[in-house]
């Protein structure tokens, strides 16, 4: 081994951003009990035929991160970049993600980031009602071995999933939902930030929301 690579294998800081950039996904090693079924319903993922959405895509994007963490990402579907690389929210919208939760005190690799269906939707159109129907159980398995305390909901589609209501996102974001024992906390898409980047008040809401989940979780 090269002495750089080892130097940097030493540095669990380093070895998250060494793996990160040679787009190798990081799974907690505070996590070995989950790891074994984790890596077995990722590779139900990778390889899922159970709705048409399988045909179109390059890869499945399971997700990505702590499986020991309290706090969980979900937005609708990947999109062209994530269909690439195979890892959730590493487009436009993914940077600005990131740039969320690290205002909120946590790293990306604290975290865990996944969407409602696993495959690309063509054109990135909503999933079908269908499609999300058949992808759900394996959102349901990933929180039954994460269980985390808190979900944020990116966006409509994720919201809907979760909480049974006619309302839209400006009157659903902002409260605490219950979701079993998890508590779900519904916010704007950061693709909506961007489409409206002159709109502070949009900004400003999603930042209140992320307040009140940093509130809850104890992160001053
Ligand atoms: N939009 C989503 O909803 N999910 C992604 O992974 C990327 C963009």
């Amino acid at each position: 081994m090269e002495k750089r690579t080892e130097e940097l294998l030493n540095n669990l800081e380093e070895k998250l951003k060494f793996f990160s950039q040679l787009g190798i996904e990081f799974i907690s090693s505070s996590s070995p009990a989950k790891e074994p079924s984790y890596l077995s319903l990722k590779e139900k993922i990778l390889h899922c035929q159970k709705c048409p959405l399988a045909q179109g895509r390059k890869n499945a994007v399971p997700g990505e991160g702590n499986l020991e963490t309290e706090l969980m990402f979900i937005g609708e579907a990947p999109g062209r970049d994530e269909d690439i690389q195979g890892r959730p929210f590493v487009g436009k919208a993914g940077q600005l993600l990131t740039k969320i939760i690290t205002a909120m005190k946590f790293k990306r690799e604290d975290v865990y980031i996944t969407n409602i269906v696993k495959c690309r939707p063509p054109d990135n159109r909503n999933p079908h009602r269908e499609e999300i129907k058949k992808c759900s159980g394996y959102l349901l398995e990933q929180l039954e071995m994460i269980k985390p305390r808190v979900i944020v909901t990116l966006g409509k589609v994720a919201a809907d999933f979760f909480v049974r209501s006619t309302l839209g996102m400006t009157a659903l974001r902002g409260n605490f939902y219950e979701f079993g024992d998890i508590q779900v906390m519904p916010t704007f898409h950061p693709s909506y930030l961007i489409r409206n980047e002159g709109n502070r008040e949009i900004r400003k809401m999603v930042w209140e929301d992320m307040q009140k989940v940093m509130a809850f979780l104890g992160k001053k």
